[in-house]
């Protein structure tokens, strides 16, 4: 597995390693449901969901950030999103529209 991610020439813009892991839900890897939801939250864990609600534990998947932008090379327009912020779009037709995740 590792070979095959360090032959292919990457398109990954991310400032943290292609290898950093990340979290994406179930339906973005496995259903191939676009990425309509990105945080990247204050422990500097970045996150790509579908944009449904109510994602448990068990729909929860370890990915890489090269994964990630292999998935979807959209993904590295957000490359940029600070710690404890995050970005929703309404489709893949629509612009990505940055926000600030709620801290408890
Ligand atoms: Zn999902």
């Amino acid at each position: 597995m590792f070979e095959k991610l360090f032959n292919k020439v990457s398109n990954c813009k991310f400032k943290q390693a292609e290898s950093t892991l990340c979290v994406m839900c179930c339906h973005v890897l496995e259903k191939n449901t676009p990425i309509l939801s990105v945080a990247h939250d204050m422990e500097d864990i970045w996150q790509f969901f579908c944009g449904a609600d109510g994602h448990e534990y068990n729909d929860i998947r370890i990915v890489t950030l090269s994964e990630v932008t292999e998935i979807d090379s959209c993904i590295n327009e957000l490359s940029e999103i600070p710690l404890g912020a995050g970005a929703i779009r309404a489709s893949t037709e629509e612009a990505w529209r940055q926000y600030t995740l709620d801290v408890e």
